[in-house]
């Protein structure tokens, strides 16, 4: 699915060069090379603030809590999106408000959240895209809730010239290391245009300090980025919308090679899109995983079950009925989508997926041998 070896291959020596020089200053949490990544990380956003945090399920954390979400409140998300948004409502004691996804494109249905009551909505822009973010904000100014965006998959993704993370209140980025910009380990972001959320944002990852051993807000946590991964990052940023554009040319290729009547392509030509994952739906996923692994075609499924039926709520949500969501994790499967990814393997997949039903293989996916 990743070739994160022959991604950092190019960029050897730069990395070590960074690495060795937090080294040499022997300075190894929240110093110069975390602040020099803020200020570009932000620059490249298109918003004025930016705070590194260990990783992206606590950027949603902290970002919620940044814009006043605490525990009784409800926040308003979708369930099709990995359950990061859910685990960090859950560390913060609020709701999930679960709402149904707009089935063409896997993310939040702005009408079906007027229907809703919330405190806040927290939207992820899935697999590269973004929501629709003009609709959601105004839904989210009438009912008075502030809206955080999930861009832990749509680094650079932008709509109208205007990237993801500068349109909501505040916004959360992962690093995680196979993420389209990604560090050699855990690493997250708060991004936001309000100086307001990003003091309390540095606060909360810092024991709920304003400055050394003065503990004023809480609850807190320590979750920091550190020297060496801000480091890493500050020499990988230059190259991301390089990589964004090699992903969107391997979704480009799959699109003109896969011909299959039981297959639904994803629109990763859609402008602004990032292709974080080529996502397709079948409605016999399982078959057709089972025969791609016989094929020895690498596939992921993002995701297979929904927030609302995770055995972690109990039967809290066993009324609830998210039809769209529900149909699309039985249907999805991601083919591999990295920048390092060859055109002549994305055609041996592509040929692959072509095969898939041709009558070569058993009901397990294996091979027939004649
Ligand atoms: C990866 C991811 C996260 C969480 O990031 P971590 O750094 O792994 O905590 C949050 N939301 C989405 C949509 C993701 O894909």
């Amino acid at each position: 699915m990743n070739d994160l070896a022959a991604h950092h291959a190019p960029l050897a020596g730069a990395l070590t060069d960074a690495v060795r020089r937090v080294i040499d200053s022997g300075w190894f949490v929240l110093g110069r090379e975390v602040a020099g990544f803020e200020e570009a990380f932000a620059a490249y956003c298109g918003v004025p603030h930016a705070v590194g945090v260990a990783n992206g399920t606590d950027a949603i954390e902290l970002a919620l809590a940044g814009v006043g979400i605490g525990r009784g409140d409800r926040v308003a998300l979708v369930a099709n999106a990995g359950g990061y948004g859910t685990t960090a409502l859950l560390a913060l004691g609020a709701e999930p408000v679960y709402v149904d996804v707009d089935e063409d494109t896997a993310t939040l249905d702005p009408a079906l959240l007027d229907r809703e009551t919330f405190d806040a909505v927290l939207v992820t822009h899935l697999y590269g895209r973004l929501a629709d973010l003009p609709a959601i904000l105004e839904v989210a100014a009438r009912h008075g809730a502030p809206v955080v965006e999930d861009c832990a998959q749509a680094h650079g993704a932008s709509r109208d010239g205007r990237r993801a993370g500068s349109w909501g209140d505040a916004a959360a980025f992962s690093f995680y290391p196979t993420k389209n910009l990604g560090a050699l380990g855990d690493g997250g972001a708060v991004v936001t245009a309000s100086a307001g959320v990003a003091e309390r944002v540095r606060r909360l990852r810092q024991y709920g300090w304003d400055r050394k051993y003065h503990q004023v807000t809480g609850p807190a946590r320590n979750s920091r980025l550190d020297e060496v991964q801000a480091a890493v990052l500050s020499v990988k940023l230059p190259h991301l919308d390089g990589w964004n554009a090699a992903r969107v040319a391997v979704a480009a290729r799959y699109r003109a090679a896969i011909r299959h009547p039981k297959l639904t392509l994803p629109e990763v030509d859609a402008p602004g899109h990032v292709g974080h994952l080529y996502v397709l739906r079948c409605a016999d996923r399982d078959a057709l995983s089972a025969h791609l692994r016989a094929h020895g075609v690498a596939h992921d499924v993002h995701y297979p079950l929904p927030d609302h039926r995770q055995p972690v709520h109990g039967d809290r949500f066993a009324g609830l009925e998210l039809p769209a969501t529900e149909r699309l994790c039985a249907e999805v499967l991601s083919l591999p989508c990295h920048p390092e990814l060859p055109a002549e393997q994305v055609d041996r997949v592509a040929a692959a997926v072509n095969a898939f039903g041709a009558g070569t293989e058993n009901w397990k996916g294996q091979p027939c041998t004649p």
